[in-house]
């Protein structure tokens, strides 16, 4: 299904650049597919919210009896406005400051993911501190390759993420001793973009090793979180606009061995929310030089930074010069001549570069421009670097 017809694109060029555009309906669909693929097993779906926390797109994930996945203090907070449970709510985080902490000891959270042995005991005497007892899962560095790129790997020896394997001694000394924590099972998360279904077979195999081993020392372990990071397709968002959540569950479905009375949960980010949204900008300038051409965009890093962050690729589309070729009725790009040009933003950086070498449509100053699958880390990242306007959104309805 198409993003854009005439209608939005109309409505579009009476509207101030750049914005996020958040398409509801593809929003709506991704959360069907999922929680349908999620509910055949009884999996638990949370929503790790720093991919997305624009309100409209909390409450209709809330909407769906989705819990929430939170990395910080103030999330866990906007969390619990936006209506998700206080039993749905999980705190993974390698620094969580003790306001951070105590925060969440007062939500009665859910779960907190435990990322260090030092970590258990401050979360231990500031719970004991309140007269509560912490629940705890243990995020383990399960040291499996996502086949992703490096920048978003979070699951391997060297990353800064979770606890080694040969640390987990240490963690069941430190457990016995923490009469405020009370253990209820193993947390993962090994990256992002993930869309090798081998990666998630592998994982499965270190959790199930890791279950064994938590069991073998006399912890009952009641809950497995295998973390997020199923990837979606940057490259064909029109055609395959949902992440295959089927091949997704039935994997852990499959592979992990799933004990009696067990929950599994999941934290998704990027599959729920890449796809439905897209950055709209304006052409400024055409620089045609010798060797390259430049398009230069009113929007930049400051509105999205994945191109220069991680040097992901989304597509970019002109949609003043398609849907000018849609009025004549031939399909875009045919008619008219294509340039090959630099798609840059307006930012004092030589980094702020959307994607080299485009091949597009000629394009003329004012042509409104689509950034695609910019739903996941987009408007979240950013920035009033260079005292920029902050990024407005537009929804479908
Ligand atoms: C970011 C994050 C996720 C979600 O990752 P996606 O790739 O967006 O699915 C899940 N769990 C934790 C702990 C995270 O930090």
């Amino acid at each position: 299904m198409p993003m854009f017809d005439e209608d939005n694109i109309t409505k579009f060029k009476e509207l101030e650049t750049p914005f996020y555009y958040y398409d509801l309906n593809i929003l709506r669909e991704t959360l069907d597919a999922c929680t349908n693929a999620s509910a055949k097993y009884g999996f638990h779906v949370h929503y790790a919210m720093k991919a997305n926390f624009n309100p409209k797109v909390l409450d209709m994930i809330q909407s769906y009896g989705i819990g929430a996945d939170c990395v910080s203090g103030n999330e866990v907070k906007a969390a619990i406005e936006h209506g998700f449970g206080k039993e749905n709510i999980v705190f993974a985080g390698v620094g969580k400051s003790d306001k951070e902490i105590n925060l969440a000891l007062d939500a009665d959270i859910f779960c907190f993911n435990a990322e260090s042995v030092q970590e258990l005991f401050i979360i231990n005497d500031l719970a004991k501190a309140k007269n509560k007892s912490a629940a705890i899962a243990i995020r383990i560095n399960p040291n499996v390759d996502a086949h992703t790129h490096h920048f978003i790997t979070t699951g391997l020896d060297e990353n800064k993420f979770g606890i080694n394997s040969w640390q987990l001694p240490d963690v069941v000394d430190a457990l016995r001793k923490c009469d405020s924590l009370k253990f209820l099972g193993i947390h993962f998360h090994i990256g992002s973009q993930i869309t090798d279904m081998e990666v998630y077979k592998n994982l499965c195999t270190r959790i199930n090793e890791m279950q064994d081993w938590f069991a073998d020392h006399g912890f009952e372990v009641k809950l497995l979180n295998t973390g997020g990071g199923l990837g979606v397709d940057y490259h064909n968002p029109d055609t395959n606009g949902t992440a295959d959540f089927e091949s997704y569950f039935k994997v852990f479905k499959d592979f992990l061995n799933v004990k009696p009375g067990q929950e599994v949960h999941f934290e998704l980010g990027r599959a729920l929310v890449a796809q439905c949204s897209a950055l709209i900008s304006r052409v400024l300038y055409v620089k045609n030089g010798q060797k390259k051409n430049f398009l230069v965009l009113d929007a930049g890093m400051t509105e999205l930074i994945r191109p220069m962050l991680y040097q992901a690729y989304h597509q970019i589309e002109n949609l003043s010069r398609e849907s000018e070729s849609n009025e004549r009725g031939v399909a875009a790009n045919r008619q008219s001549p294509t340039v090959h040009y630099d798609v840059v933003g307006p930012i004092c950086e030589s980094t702020d570069c959307f994607q080299k070498d485009v091949e597009m449509p000629e394009s003329y100053r004012g042509d409104l421009i689509a950034i695609r699958t910019t739903g996941a880390y987009g408007e979240v990242m950013a920035s009033g670097y260079n005292l920029r306007d902050r990024v407005g959104s537009v929804y479908s309805e």
